[in-house]
C-alpha cells in the first residue's frame, strides 16, 4: 500500500512510518521541519527512515498547497493519514494564528488533495483536548463535545467537522483519532515525560500544575501507532442506517468515523512521577502550581468503540512505557 504520512519527522509520525515500512507498505513523508521544538531531534528521527528503499520525504508546510499537491500527484498515495499539525494546548495561548495556519488552512489542502487525487481513505489525528474541563469520566465518543477550552482544541474539533462535510459531500472515506497523552521514546520535548525527566537529571524543581491533581490517560506510542494502522486498514463505510443528519459526531451516513485511542487507565500525575523516579533511580523536587489557562484536570478514554471496529487493545503498562522512554532518553542524550 502507498501511504503518505504528514508529520513523518514528528514523534507520532516517525513511528507510524517505521511500523508501515516494516509490513512492507511505501510510506512517503511530508513535514516542515519547523522550529516548535528542537529540529535536530525531528532530523535524527528522520535519519533512521531516509535509507529504508521505500521512504520518499519531501520538507514543505501543509499550507504550501503547490507543494502538498506536488507530492501527491508524484506519490499518488492510496491513503492518507494526517500528523502534521501545530501541537500543544499551552502555545495556542501564545501563537494562535499557528494553530489556524497548520490546522485549519493545512488540514483544508490535506482534505482537498485527497479529494481531487481520489484517496480510499484519510486518517487524522484529533485529540482528546476536544473533550474540554469537568466532564463525565471516562470520555465517550458518542458524547457531543462544543466547549473547547483552547484554541488548539478548537482546530482539532474543527478538523473533525471539516472531514464530516468531506465525507458527506466527496464521499471521502475519513477517520479522526482522538488522542490521549501520547508517550515513549523520541517523545516531544514539550510533554510533561521529557520536561520533567530532563530537569530531574539536571537536579531542577519540576512544574506540577493544578497542585499535581492531574490524571491522564496515557498511552504508550507502540499502542498508539498499533491503533493508527488498524483504523488505516479498515476503511469506513456509507453507513444506511443513520441519518446524514444525524447529532453525534461518530455517527453519520457518510463514510466518516471519529475514534477515542487512549489506554482506557486512568493515571494520576503524582503516579506517573514516582514511576518516572523509581526509573531514573532519583527523587524530584516538585514545584506545585495552579491549573493552567486552557488546560484540563483529567482525561480517561473510552476505548470501546475502536475496540469494537478494529480489536485495538492497548497493552503497556507506564511502567513498562516509562522505562522505555528513560532508556531512550539516556542513550540519546548520552546522560
Ligand atoms: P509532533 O509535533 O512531534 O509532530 C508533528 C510533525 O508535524 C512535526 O514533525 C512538525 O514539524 C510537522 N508539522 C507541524 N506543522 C506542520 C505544517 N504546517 N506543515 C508540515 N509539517 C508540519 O507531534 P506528535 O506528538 O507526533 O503529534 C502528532 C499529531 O497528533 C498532531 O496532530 C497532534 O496534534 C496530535 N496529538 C498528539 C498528542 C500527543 O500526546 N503526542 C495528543 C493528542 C493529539
Amino acid at each position: 500500500m502507498r501511504v503518505l504520512v504528514t508529520g513523518a519527522a514528528g514523534f507520532i509520525g516517525s513511528h507510524l512510518s517505521e511500523r508501515l515500512l516494516a509490513r512492507g507498505d511505501e510510506v512517503f513523508g511530508f513535514d516542515d521541519l519547523n522550529a516548535y521544538y528542537d529540529p535536530r531531534l525531528k532530523q535524527a528521527r528522520l535519519a533512521r527512515l531516509i535509507p529504508h528503499p521505500n521512504f520518499g520525504f519531501v520538507r514543505a508546510a501543509l499550507e504550501d498547497q503547490a507543494a502538498l499537491n506536488a507530492a501527491f500527484a508524484d506519490f499518488a498515495p492510496q491513503r492518507v493519514v494526517n500528523l502534521a499539525a501545530q501541537a500543544g494546548v499551552r502555545y495556542s495561548l501564545e501563537n494562535p494564528r499557528a494553530y489556524i495556519d497548520s490546522n485549519i488552512v493545512g488540514f483544508l489542502n490535506v482534505l482537498e488533495a485527497c479529494r481531487h487525487r481520489g484517496v480510499e481513505h484519510l486518517v487524522y489525528a484529533s485529540s482528546s483536548s476536544v473533550y474540554g474541563a469537568n466532564r463525565k469520566l471516562p470520555f465517550s465518543v458518542e458524547d457531543g463535545v462544543d466547549h473547547p477550552v483552547s484554541l488548539y482544541a478548537a482546530t482539532k474539533k474543527s478538523n473533525e467537522l471539516m472531514a464530516h462535510t468531506y465525507s458527506h459531500l466527496f464521499d471521502l472515506p475519513t477517520t479522526g483519532l482522538r488522542f490521549f497523552t501520547v508517550y515513549g521514546p523520541w517523545g516531544r520535548p514539550d510533554m510533561s515525560l521529557f520536561l520533567f525527566t530532563r530537569k530531574i537529571l539536571a537536579g531542577e524543581p519540576i512544574e506540577v500544575f493544578n497542585h499535581g491533581r492531574h490524571s491522564r490517560d496515557f498511552t504508550y506510542v507502540d499502542d498508539i501507532v498499533e491503533g493508527v494502522i488498524r483504523s488505516l486498514d479498515r476503511v469506513p463505510a456509507p453507513d444506511p442506517d443513520y441519518d446524514a443528519m444525524a447529532p453525534t459526531p461518530a455517527r453519520s451516513s457518510a463514510p466518516y468515523r471519529v475514534y477515542n485511542i487512549g489506554n482506557h487507565q486512568q493515571v494520576e500525575l503524582l503516579r506517573y512521577i514516582e514511576v518516572l523516579e523509581q526509573c531514573l533511580g532519583r527523587r524530584s523536587e516538585r514545584l506545585l502550581l495552579p491549573l493552567q489557562p486552557g488546560d484540563v484536570p483529567d482525561t480517561y478514554c473510552d476505548v470501546e468503540a475502536l475496540q469494537r471496529d478494529t480489536g485495538y487493545a492497548p497493552s503497556t503498562p507506564i511502567e513498562v512505557g516509562v522505562s522505555r522512554f528513560v532508556e531512550w532518553y539516556r542513550y540519546f542524550y548520552q546522560v
